[in-house]
């Protein structure tokens, strides 16, 4: 039986990309040694780290613009980074509130700097909702404005980018970096985790605008110093090797089979027949206003649940895992990223189906 892996994060990986890895797993390039045994200064990893910046601009249309880091820490890593590179004395950061990460992330940054959030929640009758981005009340004086256009954990996405006259937009893509087609230009800094879309958990990427990094911001890690990671190639320190290759392994894969823009199409056809299935279900039910559901996270609740233990236990034996939703939140979640074939959606869909007819 294949297994369709719906976790959030460390999430599934295209099986070509893990095939490879396992075949070169103990000897890459015919070195008779591993990836992971090698220098990172050694010519064959720089390499490696050279085509895979290369790749991942090509897949997102980078220009020279802008600064490509690889850096440990995760998403979170980030939040404190932000504040820290980006403060100004005279000037709040501005967070945007649309879920349980970006809420996160205004917390990290208040132990940094002035933070102004701003909630752009406006839940109705059980309907969770935001108000779109060109209502959006941003202040003209302010440091960056942060907002995260995909919260995994609510499935709430904001397919509209902000815009501001003077202020850096930042974004916290950690569970949809190239998901779908975006203007890089429109942002100053991008984040995201790597273990969502990209490859494994241990590596995080920056795309920085580098008139960004000539800010003072505050004394700070070096580790989370945009500047101090692009001066150095992203090798201040030993950097994750093993993921920064198989994030390489990963961009490779997107583009043999036609970039984001292919993966963009595949991800709407799959997000569009399992939210079509749910509204069409009086068992099942969707609680995201349509305008801002999520193509990558899509959390689902049974109108009774006190069938969730059982939904959960059979699904598992369908060989369907990881569908139980984030604690904060309940009910299930399907994680859809770029590595889910559309098959899983139709097995899910099915056994949905199987479960609500021998329940109903
Ligand atoms: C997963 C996630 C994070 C946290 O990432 P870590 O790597 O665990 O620090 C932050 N933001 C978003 C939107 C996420 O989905």
């Amino acid at each position: 039986m294949r297994v369709y892996n719906f976790c959030a994060g460390p999430a599934m990986l295209p099986p070509a990309v893990m095939k490879k890895a396992q075949q070169e797993f103990i000897n890459w390039q015919n070195l008779g040694v591993s990836v992971m045994e090698i220098s990172h200064r050694s010519a064959p990893f720089l390499e490696l780290a050279r085509e895979c910046e290369a790749s991942l601009r090509r897949l997102m249309n980078i220009s020279d613009e802008f600064e490509v880091l690889f850096m440990h820490g995760g998403g979170r890593g980030h939040f404190a980074a932000v504040p820290l590179n980006l403060h100004q004395d005279d000037a709040p950061g501005v967070y945007i509130e649309n879920g349980i990460w970006s809420c996160g992330a205004t917390k990290e940054g208040q132990k940094f700097t002035q933070v102004e959030a701003i909630d752009i929640r406006r839940d109705q009758d059980g309907v969770f909702d935001v108000l779109p981005v060109s209502q959006w009340a941003l202040p003209d004086n302010a440091a960056y404005i942060h907002y995260c256009p995909n919260e995994t954990i609510d499935g709430i996405e904001l397919f509209d980018v902000p815009k501001h006259p003077t202020a850096p937009i930042v974004a916290d893509m950690s569970s949809n970096i190239l998901s779908r087609e975006m203007n890089v230009d429109d942002f100053d800094l991008i984040y995201a985790g790597a273990q969502k879309n990209i490859g494994p958990s241990g590596l995080s990427i920056a795309i920085v605008r580098k008139t960004l990094l000539e800010r003072k911001g505050l004394p700070r890690p070096a580790i989370l110093d945009y500047a101090i990671e692009a001066q150095q190639q992203s090798m201040y320190n030993t950097p994750p090797t093993f993921a920064w290759y198989l994030a390489a392994e990963v961009f490779k894969y997107l583009e043999s089979i036609g970039g984001v823009k292919a993966m963009e199409a595949h991800n709407k056809e799959k997000a569009a027949l399992l939210y079509d299935y749910i509204d069409s279900s009086s068992f099942y039910l969707n609680k995201v206003a349509k305008h801002c559901r999520s193509l990558m996270n899509v959390p689902f609740w049974l109108h009774d649940e006190s069938l969730n233990e059982q939904f959960l236990a059979q699904a598992q034996e369908h060989g369907l895992i990881a569908l139980e939703g984030h604690r904060f939140v309940g009910g299930m979640r399907a994680s859809i990223y770029n590595a889910m074939p559309i098959e899983g959606i139709k097995a899910l869909i099915a056994f949905m189906e199987k479960f609500a007819q021998e329940n109903s």
